[in-house]
């Protein structure tokens, strides 16, 4: 049967997408690999009924079209971790500390970090997000890691360590393996007086949770979505286009519209767009990453006067309280290798170790713990865009937009991936094949 469009993958960029296609009056049909939608949005239901999320999970009020996705699902948001009171921990092989200055700092340090933070502000006004490459130095900042800039700007050591703990905190790659360039994108997207303005990036959440949001698309579009269906072939031709699944059946519609992370795209054979397209999608990456989830029956780190959030340079790179007396916690990419060499049976005890150091010995013994390995998922494989230095020029101006009949949307084709990302390019990528016909 030909469809006007085949969207592959039903994460958020794919149903957001689809959605609108159908609402448009599209014949859409969505193929997805998994025996599930939502893609890096799942959720796993704890004794008693309440959900845990095991992918993304937060928000911010600069997330517009999640917002307004969110408004017309009929679901609401509430204040995320970061209105939780209390302190949060920075743990590191010598030390531990709780608020600020990290028990690193010397005399200097503070000064030095906020005139660093103010010079990174003001180098990102000049970054345009959606067209990087027209900034006059665009090769020169690419070409520089984070980690170089700040030393040129005559950030400490202790400064600089700072900026690392706080980028693994959100398991992106290493300072040192980060694009000034993309960074200072990133920062453009979502201007604020801090390197990262928490609020605006993390400050909310889907009460009804965030794989719900993912959820609630897929009811609205039914039978329109085809699981354990992944897509190995796709011939582009303006006059139609085939999809050819792994099972050998061939499928066909007037556009196709891919919201592949670019990791699993790669594996799926492109032919009829340009050369330039599939290098620039080929080019880019994402960071590997894995998210630990533990349940306990109450947040005993409260009464520590701590509010559950931390940085860390464990095997865990961070924490935070996903809700009532459940942590979550990520594996940045720079120690994924270090996860995935411990044997299975004792990573969860190893990782809770990691939080009984922050937080006690009440923190070994959760009700349940959940380990999720984004990074070696096959559909996935990986977290969230990383950009190395040279990577923003070497994907180029070819990067979220779209060659007609074949589309491109998902995180990975946004400033900085996010669900945000997903839902953003997912509903222009619709919007852009309804204006072709
Ligand atoms: C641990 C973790 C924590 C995160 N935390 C946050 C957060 O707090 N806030 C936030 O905003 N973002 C967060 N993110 C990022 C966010 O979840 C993603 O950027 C977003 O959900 C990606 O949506 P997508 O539709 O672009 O891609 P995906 O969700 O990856 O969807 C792609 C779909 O394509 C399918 N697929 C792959 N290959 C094929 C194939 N060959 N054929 C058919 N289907 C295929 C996949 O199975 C998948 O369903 C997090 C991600 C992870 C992994």
């Amino acid at each position: 049967m030909n469809h006007d469009v085949i969207v592959l993958g039903a994460g958020l960029a794919g149903l957001a997408a689809a959605r609108d296609l159908r609402a448009a009056g599209a014949d859409v049909l969505v193929l997805e690999a998994r025996d599930r939608v939502g893609g890096r949005v799942e959720q796993a239901v704890l004794p008693g009924g309440r959900l845990v999320q095991l992918g993304g999970e937060v928000v911010g009020r600069a997330h517009h079209a999640y917002l307004a996705l969110v408004a017309e699902l009929g679901l609401s948001l509430v204040p995320s971790y970061v209105a939780e009171p209390g302190r949060m921990v920075r743990a590191t092989a010598e030390g531990i500390s709780a608020g600020d200055p990290p028990h690193w700092f010397g005399p200097g340090d503070d000064a030095g970090h906020r005139r660093v933070t103010d010079a990174f502000v003001a180098l990102a006004r000049t970054v345009d997000p959606q067209d990087p490459w027209s900034h006059p130095d665009a090769e020169a900042l690419d070409r520089t890691s984070v980690g170089d800039w700040l030393r040129s700007e005559g950030a400490s050591p202790a400064v600089v360590r700072l900026w690392e703990i706080g980028q693994l905190a959100l398991a992106d790659g290493s300072c040192e393996r980060t694009s000034l360039l993309a960074a200072l994108r990133k920062h453009a997207a979502v201007p604020g007086d801090d390197a990262y303005a928490y609020e605006d990036w993390e400050g909310l959440r889907v009460a009804e949770g965030s794989a719900t949001v993912a959820l609630r698309m897929a009811a609205e579009l039914g039978r329109r979505i085809r699981l354990g269906a992944p897509a190995e072939e796709v011939a582009v031709a303006p006059e139609g286009c085939r999809v050819r699944l792994r099972d050998g059946e061939t499928l066909t519609a007037g556009a196709v519209v891919s919201a592949l992370p670019v990791g699993p795209l790669r594996s799926v054979a492109v032919t009829g767009v340009s050369d330039a397209r599939l290098a620039s999608l080929h080019r880019q990456r994402q960071a590997v990453a894995a998210k630990f989830v533990a349940a306990y029956d109450k947040p005993f780190w409260r009464g520590l006067g701590l509010n559950g959030l931390s940085e860390c340079e464990g095997v865990l790179g961070s924490t935070w309280p996903q809700s009532e007396g459940v942590l979550s916690a990520l594996i940045p990419p720079e120690r994924y290798g270090v996860l995935l060499g411990m044997p299975e049976a004792v990573r969860d005890r190893e990782l809770l170790r990691d939080v009984a150091r922050l937080y006690g010995d009440e923190a070994l013994e959760p009700f349940t713990s959940y380990l999720r390995l984004w990074g070696t998922d096959p559909w996935t494989q990986g977290y969230v865009t990383q950009w190395n230095p040279g990577d923003v020029m070497a994907v180029g101006p070819l990067h979220g937009t779209h060659e007609p009949p074949f589309y491109v949307c998902g995180s990975d084709q946004w400033v900085a991936g996010y669900m945000e990302g997903a839902v953003r390019t997912g509903r222009a990528a619709a919007q852009e094949v309804l204006r072709h016909g």
